[in-house]
């Protein structure tokens, strides 16, 4: 029997006791805030803050509009707040259980609170730390050797763009810009024709580092706030064009849509697993001791504007990344590059190794060689306007699951 909390949660709720991500909500007609998330319901923590059950931290760490003074606290004080929320909500606790005026306050539906950007975002970088995403796309371009020779030595990424990182239900407008059609040697301007999904995870940056002193990599993980769900749009044929020789530019930095539920490292401790094994063995400074991956199921699943109900179009899994979160933020610091709370570090497309398994369209068609046959009798190859694309994912525990929520967006012309 897992540990119970007073308040109801389903065996198949991503929110129960052994989870509590933080997000920032606004109740109705009320300020942003921080809460987490419980069950169906969302506890307002400066509801808390104020009543003087977090007396350990500033009040105004709970005020906030965003995450990022939480974040800067370091986890020394995340394992303050998680205990004490954890204690608190235990069934037989009767604190909180059995104070119904501040229960009152302090719960609230999650039907009924508007859910924000859960950081401000002063740094993004995508990292490309799947080996079967990044050879499907070799061979989709036509790559004999479809890693190139840098892959299995250090994560690839790119810095992106942070200020069009979005939350979950925010329209996704159709992005217009150079495409070369084949056969002709001018660009022309135009709507793309080849929108697409990425699936990805990113974690938020805790604390960070001063410039100039890199993060060795058995202190990285303290450096860890949370886990996201992340969709990095992108427009394939805007890419194909623009991409050489400095990579993608305008192709991704239209939208980058995220979860609002931030889940602690904490809460995904019990399903920490080994990662791929890596050979060869990477240069010192990114081996890791400990097992660095995490078993979270993913899903993908898209709904048509004429479609009743979304359908599965790809199963995924976290634990197929070659390259860890600890190796990601060694890596981005080595140089002395700082980090700063709220930065986001997202994984790259997470593809598995079956072709039900890929974490685009790009691969799940591929390149729009074959097309997917949907309930409705529609096909697609790429993302058409009014479509819904939807990201969710969850560990699976012994009788609960630790999940993300969900991310969602719907293209618009
Ligand atoms: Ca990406």
């Amino acid at each position: 029997m897992p540990l119970q909390s007073f308040i109801d949660v389903a065996a198949t709720s991503h929110f129960p006791l052994q989870n509590l991500p933080y997000g920032i909500f606004s109740p109705p007609g009320g300020m942003p805030r921080v809460g987490v998330a419980i069950g169906d319901f969302v506890l307002d923590l400066s509801v808390l803050a104020e009543a003087g059950f977090l007396a350990d931290i500033d009040t105004a760490v709970f005020t906030a509009a965003t995450l990022n003074p939480l974040m800067a606290l370091g986890s020394a004080a995340w394992q303050s707040v998680r205990a004490t929320l954890q204690t608190l909500l235990r069934h037989d606790n009767p604190t909180l259980r059995d104070n119904a005026a501040l229960r009152q306050r302090a719960f609230h539906a999650q039907r009924d609170v508007t859910m924000h950007l859960p950081a401000h975002i002063g740094d993004y970088t995508d990292f490309y730390s799947s080996r079967e995403h990044a050879s499907n796309v070799g061979r989709i371009f036509g790559r004999e050797v479809p890693l190139l020779d840098n892959w299995l030595h250090l994560p690839v990424g790119y810095h992106g763009r942070a200020s069009s990182v979005v939350v979950s239900g925010t329209p996704i407008r159709r992005p217009s810009g150079q495409v070369q059609q084949p056969g002709t040697a001018v660009p022309t301007f135009a709507p793309t024709q080849e929108l697409d999904f990425e699936l990805e995870m990113g974690f938020f940056v805790g604390p960070g580092n001063a410039l100039g002193q890199p993060v060795p990599i058995a202190a990285a993980e303290a450096h860890i706030f949370g886990l996201v769900l992340v969709n990095d749009w992108s427009a394939r044929d805007i890419q194909r064009w623009e991409y050489r020789p400095l990579g993608p530019f305008l192709a991704k930095n239209f939208a980058t849509s995220i979860s609002p539920w931030v889940v602690p490292l904490a809460a995904l401790e019990p399903f920490r697993v080994p990662g791929p094994a890596q050979e060869p063995l990477p240069l010192p400074y990114l081996q890791t001791k400990q097992a660095g991956a995490f078993d979270i199921h993913l899903e993908v699943w898209l709904e048509t504007a004429v479609m009743s109900a979304p359908t599965p179009i790809s199963h995924s899994n976290f634990r197929h990344l070659y390259w860890n979160m600890a190796q990601q933020l060694t890596h981005h610091t080595i140089t002395g590059c700082n980090l700063r709370p709220g930065d986001l570090l997202a994984s790259g497309t997470i593809s598995g190794p079956t072709p039900g398994s890929y974490g685009s369209l790009l691969e799940l068609t591929w390149r729009g060689t074959q097309p997917i046959a949907l309930p409705s009798g529609e096909t697609r190859t790429f993302l058409q306007d009014g479509d819904r694309l939807t990201l969710t994912g969850w560990c699976q525990g012994d009788g609960y699951r630790v999940g993300f929520g969900e991310v969602s967006g719907v293209v618009v012309a």
